[in-house]
Formats: structure tokens, C-alpha cells, sequence
């Protein structure tokens, strides 16, 4: 579908602001403020947006190079981390939705606010275009109930709105869809696994295309190992921590950004922790081994769930670039009908099967662009029916 007019699409992250101008499938302008709220960036995400549009109208071509219109899109996209149980669909921002999006705070402080602060500020600037709230949270509203249930009292997990929610929504529902156009099937066909590996990562299991099960919980921090976060931890382990004096600031921290690869190696970032790996050291290799082995924990485990699986699909950073967590996740997985061919793992440029020719599951390594899912989001909501 051809629009006369641009998607403007703010993507704010914990310390970052994305923005991208997009027509039809076709990036306008894309850029990224970072370092905000740190020495020498903007003050808050507010400050953040206002550099983002001088940018953005620095030099856009034609007419959109009207100060004061950035192209005047036709609507704004904001990605938002937590929809909670309330927020299941890309929704029109007003202020109810707003104080909505307030109310799940407290289960993604570090990223619900940003987005609050970028809707804020674009919305005094483009007042009268509507802005959608696109939520990472939504594309796992189909969870089963035996999937989203944590096994505690049920009085207080409803009271408190304890449950599994999954993020990475925006991405894996791009991602599947981009699968299913390299096997030419359609993905409402499909059953998947897909591995979404960047700075958080998380597996999701795709039945018919829909989300059934996956590996983030109530919050960003459970299931896989990440480049600083736990993910899956006893939590018993915090009690124990607590009754050793830690305060609950300290022991999130302690999750959050001293535990993933950066706990175990002293480093985040996969390329670093691979080099070192191969130089011998044996922390470095420890922390790989710990982190691949959770991702064959879940591709078993979603295996199982699913009954027959047609494709496991790695995206972002470490899943779109790294040939040796493919290869170390999936290695010796030949019984479930999984093998990769090392030649196509090692030399692969998304989008690309991997696989070998006689593997009965498909490996697919698919980029993810979560601007441009966002965009496409909104061209759907807006589609006239029929
Ligand atoms: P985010 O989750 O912040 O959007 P990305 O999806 O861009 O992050 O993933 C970032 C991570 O991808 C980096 O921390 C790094 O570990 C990993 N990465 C990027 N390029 C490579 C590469 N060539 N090899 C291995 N890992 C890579």
C-alpha cells in the first residue's frame, strides 16, 4: 500500500531514542539520539525528541523540507514495552491510553516512561495526526492460559497482575512474517521457534503463527541469557540474598546489568566474548557455553510444545551475526530434526536457510527491523475493511 505521506516512528529504549521517517517499505530518514539522561546527552526523552526532529528537518528533500512538517506524516508510531492485559493491539494514543500505559510502569520502569516522555513531546509538536502506541507486549496476547499462568496463588498473582506476558512482540511478528516469505509458505502455517538474540533476547513459540509460549515472563529479565540479564534464575536465590542484607535496588541491579554475559565474562557484547573464547579464555568460554546451552533448552522445550516444528529463526545482532551461537545452539540436535550446514551457518547473510538439505526443521537467519514493523502496524490498523 502506497501512502501519500510518511509514518514518522519513535522507538525509545532505557538511554536511547530511534527514529525513522518511513513511505511504504522505503526508509526516508532513520536515525538515533543516544546517551540520554548521561553526561554530555540530552536531560530526558522529551530533550531527546526535540533532537531528533532538528535532525529531521535538517535537509529532508522536497517539500518536506517545510520547517515544521518533517514530511507532515500522516501518523506517528511509538513503540511501547508494556501493554500489561489492558493494551493487546496497536491503539490510538489519547489520554486514557496514556494513564494505561502508566499503569504498567511499574513492571517496565526503565522503558515505559521513555515512551511516555517521546509521546508526550511528539504529540505537542504533530497535534493533529494520530499517534498509535505500537506494544512489544500485544503479539503474546494469545498465550494460552497454561502458558501465562505462573504456578503461585492465584489470588495474588490476579490481585497483582502476576503473570507471563512476553515482549520482542514487534520483532518476532516481523520476523515470522519474513520467514515465511524465504520458505514461500504462508506463516499462518507455519510452527516456529523464534530466537529474537540482541542485547535482551528471548525464544518464542510460534503454533500456526501465533504466539503460544515464550521465554520473557512479567518482565523483560526471565528466560534467556542475555547480554547482562539473568533470565531464568530459582528465586530463592533472592530470598537468600535479601536475608544477607541486599536491598532490592541492589539485587535488581545484581540481575539486570551484572548478570548475562557481562556476570560471567565481564563483557556484554557476544563478538568480545567469542574472541576471547577463542583465545583460550575460560570464563569467556564458560559464559558461551552457558548461553547456548539455554537456547537449546528452549528449542527443546518449544519442540515439545509445538508437536511438530517447521523452522527455528534467528534475528537480531547475535542472532543475525553469529555463526558460532548457531552452531553451538543447534549442534547434535540432528535426532529432532535439526541440521545446520556449516558451510551456509558460516558464510550466512540474511535473509538465508541455513540448514542442510536433509534437515527436516528449517533454520532461517532473518533481519529484524522494528520500525519498520511498526510502520506496517499502522498502515493495518488504518486499512479500510474488507
Ligand atoms: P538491541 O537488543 O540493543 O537492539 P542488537 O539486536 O543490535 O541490540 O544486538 C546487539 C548485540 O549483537 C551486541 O551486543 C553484540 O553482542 C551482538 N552482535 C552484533 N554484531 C555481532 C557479530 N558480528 N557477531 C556476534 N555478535 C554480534
Amino acid at each position: 500500500m502506497v501512502e501519500p505521506s510518511p509514518i514518522l516512528v519513535f522507538n525509545a529504549g532505557s538511554s536511547t531514542l530511534k527514529y525513522r521517517l518511513i513511505m511504504g517499505d522505503h526508509d526516508l530518514r532513520t536515525g538515533i539520539v543516544e546517551h540520554i539522561g548521561e553526561r554530555g546527552g540530552p536531560e530526558d526523552h522529551g530533550d531527546a525528541v526535540t533532537s531528533a526532529l532538528a535532525d529531521l528537518r535538517s535537509g529532508t528533500p522536497g517539500p518536506a523540507d517545510e520547517p515544521g512538517t518533517v514530511g507532515e506524516p500522516w501518523a506517528v508510531g511509538h513503540r511501547v514495552v508494556h501493554g500489561g492485559a489492558e493494551l493487546r493491539s496497536p491503539t490510538v494514543i489519547d489520554d486514557d491510553v496514556l494513564a494505561a500505559i502508566d499503569r504498567w510502569t511499574p513492571l517496565a520502569p526503565a522503558h515505559n516512561p521513555a515512551a511516555l516522555a517521546v509521546i508526550r513531546a511528539a504529540r505537542a509538536v504533530f497535534a493533529d495526526v494520530p499517534h498509535v502506541a505500537v506494544f512489544d507486549t500485544a503479539f503474546h496476547a494469545t498465550l494460552p492460559e497454561a502458558a501465562f499462568t505462573y504456578a503461585i496463588d492465584r489470588a495474588v498473582a490476579a490481585a497483582r497482575g502476576i503473570r507471563r506476558y512476553g515482549f520482542h512482540g514487534i520483532s518476532v511478528r516481523y520476523v515470522r512474517d519474513r520467514a515465511a516469505e524465504l520458505l514461500g509458505r504462508p506463516a499462518d502455517g507455519l510452527n516456529m521457534v523464534v530466537l529474537h538474540l540482541g542485547n535482551g533476547a528471548s525464544a518464542t513459540a510460534l503454533a500456526d503463527g501465533v504466539s503460544v509460549d515464550t521465554s520473557m515472563g512479567m518482565t523483560p529479565l526471565a528466560g534467556l541469557v542475555m547480554g547482562s540479564r539473568s533470565g531464568d534464575l530459582d528465586p530463592a536465590i533472592t530470598f537468600h540474598l535479601v536475608r544477607a542484607g541486599w536491598a532490592t535496588d541492589e539485587i535488581e541491579a545484581l540481575y539486570e546489568k551484572r548478570s548475562g554475559l557481562a556476570g560471567l565474562s565481564g563483557n556484554n557484547d557476544v563478538r568480545t566474548v567469542q574472541q576471547r573464547a577463542a583465545d583460550g579464555d575460560a570464563c569467556a568460554e564458560l559464559a558461551l557455553d552457558v548461553y547456548c546451552r539455554r537456547i537449546r533448552h528452549y528449542i527443546g522445550a518449544y519442540h515439545a510444545v509445538l508437536g511438530r516444528l517447521d523452522a527455528i529463526v534467528f534475528t537480531a545482532g547475535v542472532g543475525e551475526h553469529s555463526a558460532v551461537v548457531r552452531g553451538r545452539a543447534l549442534d547434535g540436535l540432528a535426532p529432532l530434526g535439526i541440521q545446520v550446514d556449516d558451510a551456509a551457518n558460516a558464510g550466512a547473510r540474511a535473509p538465508c536457510v541455513i540448514s542442510a538439505g536433509s534437515s527436516r526443521v528449517a533454520v532461517c537467519v532473518v533481519a529484524t527491523d522494528e520500525e519498520q514493523a511498526i510502520a506496517e502496524e499502522i498502515v493495518t490498523l488504518f486499512r479500510p475493511a474488507g
